[in-house]
């Protein structure tokens, strides 16, 4: 075969340790997985009731332009429906994005460390890859902004940023956009967007309609917890999802998923609830990092990242071993953290509690 060349360099995404896998391994009965950023409260109970009543259609292609899920969703952002794209997860639009404006004569530019999958997809096109080191946790923009040139396509933002959880405040949004060039997309990540409490967080889908070269990501897969239906959508300005749309496949969202995102946008107060339970789980964690003096990021999502000062893969394995699956930032660009999603309050006490005898023992 003549595979293209770059894919012989990729690995196939490292999910997170999954749950059956550890039980068996370590022999354990009782597996915490706190390693991709679920939310541990689960999903709406007005979608599950919402799920029985879908099941019948499983024979029946879905619809693969969302229709329904596109009015409401639309209703619910105040946003036109032709505004809007699908993915099956956001994953799938970062890959549609890519398919339709990446090539090796086209140019990228992301921070680093932040999401994979920008890197990953980029390099699959072959694009000519530019990653600026993020500073002090936060994407350099002005570096990003140097960093473009006549090839450049595409920009790729995520806030709030996933490993380190920080967020882009909104002037420096504003003054980056401000100057990038309107033929290059910008694509602004923000799987974490119903997490944030910053004041300082910029309204993305009205600067949809003042930079018609923005492209805003959500996800239905972190703080709605529906993960494994794969939902996630696109807003931007009509003429760049009429651009898209033919990169995507047709049916790309599943019927289970649409109806399933409609129930959860219904359901504001299980937003919340978890939004604050997670702030209070957050506490629980800073607390923890001041007492045993660890540096970590302010994080605006319900995940952290703390720096113990040794091999991650140590704590990693250690926390494993009693239960625990989180991921090592080994594997994120942090060699000597460790990426902990925020639980219930048992699991928060339960991973403290451990990483305290961590500490001890080292
Ligand atoms: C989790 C995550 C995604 C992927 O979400 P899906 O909708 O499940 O594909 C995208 N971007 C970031 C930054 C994430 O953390």
């Amino acid at each position: 075969m003549r595979w293209k060349e770059q894919l012989l360099t990729l690995t196939p995404y490292q999910p997170g340790k999954s749950i059956e896998s550890v039980k068996k391994q370590y022999n354990l009965d009782k597996i915490v997985k706190l390693a991709s950023n679920e939310n541990p409260f689960g999903c709406s109970g007005k979608v599950l009731s919402a799920l029985q009543l879908n099941l019948e259609g499983m024979p029946i292609y879905p619809d693969g332009y969302a229709t329904n899920l596109r009015d409401s969703l639309a209703a619910f952002l105040q946003v036109e429906p032709e505004e809007l794209i699908f993915g099956n997860g956001s994953d799938n639009l970062i890959q549609i994005i890519s398919r339709a404006l990446l090539h090796p004569d086209a140019g990228t530019v992301m921070a680093t460390p932040t999401f994979s999958q920008y890197k990953h997809n980029a390099v699959i096109e072959g694009a000519i890859i530019k990653e600026i080191p993020l500073n002090s946790g936060n994407h350099d923009l002005d570096g990003m902004l140097k960093a473009i040139d006549e090839k450049t396509n595409v920009i790729w933002l995520c806030s709030p940023n996933n490993p380190t959880g920080t967020y882009i405040p909104e002037d420096a949004l504003l003054s980056f956009l401000e100057k990038v060039p309107p033929h290059i997309l910008v694509v602004l990540d923000e799987a974490y967007f119903e997490y944030v409490v910053a004041e300082d967080y910029y309204n993305s889908i009205s600067l949809t309609r003042r930079y018609p070269n923005l492209i805003v990501l959500r996800t239905f897969s972190k703080i709605y917890g529906l993960a494994a239906l794969r939902i996630g959508y696109g807003v931007a300005n009509p003429e760049i999802i009429k651009a898209l749309e033919p990169a995507r496949e047709p049916f790309n969202v599943n019927s289970i998923g649409q109806a399933a995102a409609i129930t959860a946008i219904e359901d504001s107060e299980f937003v919340e609830i978890c939004k604050e339970k997670n702030r209070k789980g957050l506490e629980l964690f800073y607390q923890f990092c001041k007492k045993h003096q660890l540096e970590f990021y302010p994080t605006q999502t319900n995940f952290i990242l703390i720096d113990f000062k040794v091999d991650g893969d140590t704590v990693f394995q250690y926390l494993l071993e009693k239960g625990y699956i989180v991921r090592s930032g080994k594997a994120l660009g942090f060699p000597t953290s460790v990426r902990i999603t925020v639980g219930s309050e048992e699991q928060n006490e339960g991973v403290l509690k451990v990483l305290s005898e961590f500490l001890q023992n080292i």
